[in-house]
């Protein structure tokens, strides 16, 4: 199969992780008998520097003539002072709305080799595997109006929070499809209890799951679901929520499993899927080769697995993954007392060994 790809490094370690992210690939083509073609773009801090917009035109052209978009992060101090609009973080928002990427999906698994990195006791993580399914387009991130207004001292802020029916049954029938191949439960997280939104949300995703009478659906108010993802994190299986909701349930999920170098995402929904690791740009770690390559690398499985279809090439990344942890493979981030941390390249190095053994090269 021919993987055309749009390679968006972007800034701080985004370069660094996505570089062993696309020697993973190249080794899973190679493997498995795919061809992979690369078109490396522009994004964010990187984009500004070179041509004063964070996501300039040929960049989006790109991605949307490409089968997928694997980017590494964005974000840099030195626009931390720019307009709202020419920040590096504006042509990453800009982007999923342009690739139509209204599902995030986030998954949050705890490898056994690494259970010591949670801060919750082994027992209570051991065997964690959930799948965050976030509604990305929408919500208060999105909804008109928004301003600040008035006179110093008696400013008012408004942000608005908007759900139609419609974009609210496409992101569940994406959780109901994957939790059919999952373990056949999702989770919809609301607060019905005080908000029209939720309140419609509620309806509209009861509605869905009759025509997925195989997949079990409860409720839970965001409040409480949040207590009980420390509490009890292996019960979860798919969780679906609105966007700022899901926004803040990812990262604590992602807490829970251990380091933020780990997690992967994916958004899609649109033509073109987009992936990338859910950390940022690191600056205090850029440039070092200490970064934590794995979240990219778990990202291309994702890549793999949702625009390709090519379950066994994904699979064969994460047992890679997995095994490389086994065998005690720590980078920083990882690395406990007296366990010698690995380079970013070293970690690359050792998943593409991973792939290659596990197909017999
Ligand atoms: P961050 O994720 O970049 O870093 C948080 C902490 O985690 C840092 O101490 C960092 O060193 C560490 N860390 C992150 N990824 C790591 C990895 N792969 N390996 C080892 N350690 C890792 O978040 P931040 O510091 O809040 O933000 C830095 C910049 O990144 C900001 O400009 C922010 O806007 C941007 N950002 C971008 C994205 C994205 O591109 N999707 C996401 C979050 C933040």
């Amino acid at each position: 199969m021919l993987l055309k790809l749009t390679i968006l490094p972007g800034d701080g370690i985004g370069p660094e992780v996505t570089e062993q992210a696309v020697f993973v690939l190249q080794a899973i083509a190679d493997a498995f008998g795919h061809r992979l073609q690369l078109q490396q773009k522009n994004i964010g801090g990187a984009a500004l520097a070179a041509v004063e917009d964070p996501l300039p035109a040929d960049t989006i052209q790109a991605c949307l003539s490409s089968s997928a978009v694997l980017l590494g992060a964005v974000g840099s101090p030195a626009f931390d002072h720019y307009p709202n609009h020419l920040r590096p973080e504006a042509g990453l928002l800009r982007l999923r709305r342009e690739l139509g990427a209204y599902a995030n999906l986030r998954p949050a698994i705890c490898f056994p080799a690494l259970e010591d990195c949670s801060p919750l006791r082994a027992d209570l993580v051991r065997g964690t595997d959930i799948m965050i399914v976030r509604e990305l387009l929408g919500g208060l991130y999105f909804g008109e109006p928004r301003s600040i207004s008035g006179s110093a001292g008696s400013r008012v802020a408004t942000n608005t929070m908007t759900y139609g029916e419609q974009a609210i049954a496409r992101i569940a029938r994406i959780a109901f499809d994957l939790a059919a191949k999952r373990r056949n439960k999702v989770l919809s997280v609301d607060k019905a209890n005080v908000l029209e939104c939720s309140r419609l949300w509620r309806e509209v995703v009861i509605r869905c799951a009759k025509d997925y009478p195989g997949v079990q659906l409860s409720h839970m108010y965001v409040d409480s679901a949040a207590m009980s993802l420390v509490q009890r994190p292996k019960d979860f299986d798919v969780v679906l929520t609105e966007n700022m909701f899901g926004d803040i349930l990812s990262d604590q999920a992602g807490g829970v499993v251990g380091s933020l170098g780990l997690l992967a995402s994916a958004s899609i929904g649109g033509p073109v899927g987009l992936y990338e690791p859910v950390h940022g740009s690191a600056p205090d770690i850029a440039g070092k080769g200490i970064a934590n390559p794995l979240g990219a690398i778990l990202s291309a499985a994702l890549l793999l697995r949702h625009s390709f279809q090519l379950e066994r090439e994904a699979a064969c990344i994460e047992n890679a993954v997995s095994s490389v942890l086994n065998q005690g493979a720590r980078t920083t981030d990882l690395a406990r007392a007296g366990q010698t941390p690995v380079s970013a390249s070293a970690m690359g190095r050792n998943v593409v060994e991973a792939v290659k053994k596990s197909v017999g090269k």
